[in-house]
């Protein structure tokens, strides 16, 4: 299972993170976390990927 590095400053998650209520599913190879409804329902792409306080920036 891939760590959630936040990509802006570098912080480490050690949850999975959720959609839909369930913890979303690690997909090697598009290095990206997915719902388990499926990447159209929400993913997060792990080289974008940032923490909740770098988000708050925006
Ligand atoms: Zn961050
Ligand atoms: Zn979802």
């Amino acid at each position: 299972m891939a760590k959630l590095v936040c990509s802006k400053c570098g912080k480490e998650l050690d949850t999975v993170p959720q959609h839909c209520g369930r913890d979303m599913i690690y997909n090697e190879e598009t290095h990206s976390y997915e719902c388990y409804m499926g990447s159209e329902c929400g993913y997060i792409d792990l080289d974008e990927f940032k923490c909740e306080d770098c988000c708050k920036d925006v």
